[in-house]
């Protein structure tokens, strides 16, 4: 199955954005406090292009199917700090193809030139501000109509658009197939190769999960390679249904295009939406604090949006006995940290 899935990945065309395989070690202070479970980290942050995360490894697939298609113009959308509108400015900036970015004003920070808006902007990204409720990832319905008006708007001046979906996750829009999902099965086999140096196979895999490309490629992955492993999505935005079901149909999807006998089953999706508290992108005491600890006992910065909220939804199951204290687990860090800084407010006000 091993050699089988590999062969498979391996024949998507790919380009070379990041560093692999990423880190990983045991987050020996915060395992030796809880007393168990063992907790090791990943360390997608550390992908290598711009400041790092789980967008680049997608980006890798993905950027071909847009030179492939001889695109000129990438139209993409997400919040206004979005790592993925970032990171796939950054791969497009490299390619010579141009990044027009929608970006919804989906919290109330100001669109001012920081963090991930000081990188769009340093890269001479186009971006257009849109409204949208607040507190959660806008739909992709209604995306979608704002997408395709910046992409007339270039392709009557003669420009060959694609338009890829947020997160680089469910096929839609120009990006027919599954890519983002795939490099997470890729992630997967990468993560096992280390484990498994280590001496073990993690009884579960935490991550962060938003547009659910992440997921889905971690779940075949874990299915096809390591079946004992359970994936367990912490959601930032959406409720467990529907999200789960976006999950299904990208996992679904990326079986088809893996061509894998399915190893998935739907109750495989694992998704936990009690963390999302006071909704996408809100930074309250307990992402502050969560950031604190991990910061000062292990060196490492969780970003406020995803990873933090996943680490506090991982500890949270740990009280509650879901894990056990025999359990090994792999977190996985997706990256996220630029959007610290235009946080800096909330974060001081819950740390002072
Ligand atoms: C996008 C993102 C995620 C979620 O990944 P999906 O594949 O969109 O579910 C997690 N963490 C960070 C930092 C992200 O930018």
């Amino acid at each position: 199955m091993r050699e089988k899935l590999l062969h498979r990945i391996a024949s998507f065309p790919r380009i070379e954005l990041i560093h692999r395989p990423t880190p990983m070690r045991k987050l020996a202070a915060i395992t030796a406090e809880l007393g168990g479970p063992e907790i090791w980290i990943k360390r997608d942050d550390l992908t290598g292009i711009a400041f790092g995360g789980n967008k680049s490894r997608k980006l890798e697939y993905i950027l071909p199917d847009v030179l492939a298609k001889k695109a000129d113009v990438l139209v993409t959308w997400a919040s206004l700090q979005s790592n993925w509108a970032m990171q796939t400015a950054a791969a497009c900036a490299r390619y010579g193809i141009k990044p027009v970015l929608v970006l919804f004003k989906t919290y109330d920070l100001p669109p001012e030139p920081d963090g991930n808006i000081l990188l769009d902007r340093i890269l001479g990204a186009e971006i257009r501000y849109r409204e949208a409720a607040k507190g959660k990832i806008v739909t992709q319905d209604f995306a979608l109509a704002a997408a395709n008006e910046a992409a007339a708007e270039y392709r009557v001046l003669g420009k060959k658009t694609y338009i890829a979906p947020v997160g680089g996750s469910m096929p839609s829009a120009d990006m027919d197939r599954p890519l983002g999902a795939v490099s997470y099965v890729d992630a997967f086999a990468e993560m096992l190769v280390q484990t498994q140096a280590a001496g073990f196979t993690p009884n579960a895999v935490v991550h962060s999960t938003g547009s659910g490309a992440t997921q889905a490629g971690l779940l075949v992955g874990a299915k096809a390679l390591a079946p004992q492993t359970r994936v367990v999505g912490i959601s930032v935005s959406d409720e467990k249904e529907p999200f789960a079901q976006i999950v299904w149909d990208i996992t679904e999807a990326l079986e088809n295009e893996l061509k894998l006998d399915p190893v998935t089953m739907r109750d495989d999706v694992l998704v936990f939406d009690e963390y999302i508290r006071e909704g996408y992108g809100i930074v309250n005491k307990e992402v502050a604090e969560v950031i604190r600890r991990v910061f000062t006992r292990e060196g490492i910065v969780l970003d406020p949006v995803y990873t933090s909220k996943a680490f506090i939804g991982m500890l949270d199951l740990i009280d509650k006995g879901y894990f056990k204290p025999a359990d090994k687990i792999v977190f996985f860090h997706t990256g996220g940290t630029p959007a610290l800084f235009p946080n800096r407010q909330k974060l001081m006000e819950f740390l002072d």
